[in-house]
């Protein structure tokens, strides 16, 4: 009997079978099946061969071979080329123009409990995978079909006369789809069953408790590039730790010296680098009873002490190996966990102890290097972009100076470094004064740019606050813990101690007997504000309105950096120059999500 074509026909989902077959029949097609699929379609009464009536080679191997052999392989893969004509005549062997497969279910039977790994590994589809892969492949000649709900359009397009090449690539790239998916998930399992731990994280969940599973991997290298040496970080410290650490390894490379940060749900409450710390910002910054301070334990005290409120129960990233002073700041902050690169032994100790010893505590491989290209997934859809590996140098990236007054410092440089760096690893759209080698105020993920700015410089201006003779002369109870400290200078800072009744007295009682001090009247404010200046602010992108600018020197801002671009450019450097403020242009944009 001669027929129009050939189709293999190996399916696990028969979904729709009978009815692909009646079609094919229709239009004289011959059918081989596997196993499983001939014995269903001769069941219904379909002239079907099985597959091995073209092998010459029964199903073996309790059926982990079927349909693997060159009869099969060769009569899909064969192209219309005198030499594949050639080598088909003499093995005997006839073309395949139409394959149908879908796979074992894999995910379902890993997804039931207590599955072993034996039981998962006989759900791996071999033969399905080479017929789908080599149809996919030969899809300028072979029509794959990996999905019943392709059937129907297969068969009204083959009544009409055969199937186009246009059809012929849509079903390939959805064969190649169905196999990388199914391959990610074997890879998914074994991963979990075989590298816990070194490629591969369980999590207790996700953003809130009810997410779970959760996890965090690593395809395509070795390990994950960070050790977990106590506690076990969730998946909000983990998008912390990952995004705070290339932050000050980038930042500690570019003004070299050493680096930290202070993160809070994936953005900067400060950020610092390790200038000595005067007795006065000792005391500011709560680490004054500590002694022979580091350069990084200062990076670190800044880091925290720029926005205290912020930074509490924060996860830190710091440059380099942790010393003994900066674990002991560590120590006696609330905190959730710590990313370095590295630890000495004493500063390890104190850490594991922190938090009934649930403190968590992660290693960094400085020298890892992320892929160029990062994917994530929202609702459903995978985005991709190039990472953003920008290089921000405060000898390179602050040249080009847009006002009138170009009278830029080297430190104003480094803050510029600073605020710029910080901002990159920043929700945006965000703004960050700087000054002295801190971040002093960051307004990060509002909607506006006014309103980063102005929550920017209201922290700057509470940090300066915090440095006001009256504050510093606070008597405190005995026994006032740290972040309640905080709280109170907070309130006073920014002018919200309660006027009366439990609020006040709450605020009254932390601090020593007849010592509650006088508040800051407004004139007292702004002639202490007056006094911060030489302040640099840096944003993620273009000024659209010249308010910004107008609020930054309220704030004892000296330089802008921020890319231009805005129809309203003229109109802000305007106002820097009426100023006499230096604006510096950014060439890049530095949005972050
Ligand atoms: P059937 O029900 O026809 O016996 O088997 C169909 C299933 O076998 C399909 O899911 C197909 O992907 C898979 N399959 C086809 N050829 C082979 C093979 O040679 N080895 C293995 N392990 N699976 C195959």
């Amino acid at each position: 009997m001669s027929y129009s074509a050939t189709a293999i026909l190996s399916v696990y989902d028969k979904t729709g079978l009978l009815d692909l077959a009646k079609g094919l029949v229709a239009a004289n097609v011959r059918l081989l099946a596997s196993g499983g699929t001939s014995r269903m379609l001769n069941e219904a009464g379909f002239a079907v061969e099985d597959v091995s009536t073209i092998t010459n080679a029964p199903e073996m191997l309790g059926g982990r071979v079927k349909t693997l052999h060159p009869a099969v392989h060769g009569g899909i893969l064969a192209r219309n080329l005198a030499s594949d004509e050639e080598d088909l005549a003499q093995q005997n062997i006839s073309k395949v123009d139409f394959v149908v497969c879908n796979l074992y279910p894999f995910k379902q039977t890993i997804a039931q409990i207590g599955v072993t790994i034996d039981e998962a590994v006989e759900e791996i589809d071999i033969g399905g995978v080479t017929l789908l892969r080599a149809a996919a492949k030969n899809h300028g000649r072979v029509t794959i079909l990996s999905d019943p709900n392709d059937y129907c359009v297969f068969l009204e397009e083959l009544a009409t006369g055969g199937i186009s090449q246009e059809a012929r690539n849509k079903f390939a790239l959805k064969a190649f789809e169905h196999t990388a998916d199914y391959d990610t998930a074997i890879a998914d399992y074994f991963r979990k069953q075989y590298s816990e731990s070194t490629k591969q994280l369980p999590l207790r969940y996700g953003c809130n408790p009810h997410q779970k599973p959760a996890q965090a991997f690593i395809a395509n290298a070795e390990k994950l590039p960070f050790k977990v040496l106590n506690g076990s970080p969730g998946y909000i410290n983990l998008l912390d730790a990952l995004n705070s650490w290339p932050l000050v390894k980038e930042l500690s490379a570019a003004v070299k010296l050493p680096a930290a940060a202070s993160f809070k749900h994936v953005s900067p409450a400060g950020v610092a680098v390790g200038l000595p710390l005067s007795d006065l910002e000792k005391k500011i910054y709560f680490v004054e009873d500590i002694e022979n301070l580091s350069p990084l334990a200062n990076a670190y005290a800044r880091a925290r002490g720029a926005d205290r409120m912020s930074s509490f129960g924060d996860f830190i990233a710091l440059s380099n190996v942790v010393d003994l002073s900066t674990a002991q700041i560590i120590s006696k902050e609330v905190s959730d966990g710590v990313i370095a690169p590295g630890y000495e032994a004493d500063a390890l100790a104190l850490l594991t102890k922190k938090k009934g010893g649930k403190y968590c505590v992660l290693q960094i491989d400085p020298d890892f290097e992320p892929e160029a290209v990062e994917s994530r997934t929202v609702y459903g859809i995978t985005l991709q972009q190039k990472r953003n590996d920008a290089i921000i140098h405060p000898a390179k990236s602050f040249n080009n100076i847009a006002s009138a007054s170009t009278a830029l410092t080297e430190q104003h440089k480094i803050d510029l470094a600073i605020a710029t760096i910080a901002l990159k690893y920043t929700q945006s759209n965000s703004v960050a004064y700087a000054t002295r080698g801190m971040v002093i105020g960051l307004g990060a993920g509002q909607q506006s740019r006014i309103h980063c700015t102005r929550l920017a410089g209201d922290k700057a201006d509470n940090w300066w606050l915090r440095h006001h003779p009256r504050v510093l002369e606070f008597q405190w109870r005995k026994g006032t813990k740290r972040q309640d400290k905080a709280n109170v200078i907070d309130l006073f800072v920014t002018n919200q101690v309660p006027e009366a009744g439990p609020g006040r007295d709450e605020w009254e009682s932390k601090f020593a007997e007849g010592a509650v001090p006088a508040l800051l009247t407004i004139q007292e404010k702004k002639a202490w504000l007056s006094q911060l200046t030489d302040v640099v602010c840096s944003s993620d992108a273009f000024f659209p309105f010249p308010d910004n600018p107008y609020r930054c020197a309220e704030s004892g801002v000296k330089v802008i950096c921020a890319p231009l671009g805005s129809v309203m450019d003229k109109e802000v450097i305007k106002v820097v120059d009426a100023k006499n403020m230096i604006f510096v242009e950014n060439e890049i944009r530095l949005f972050h999500h």
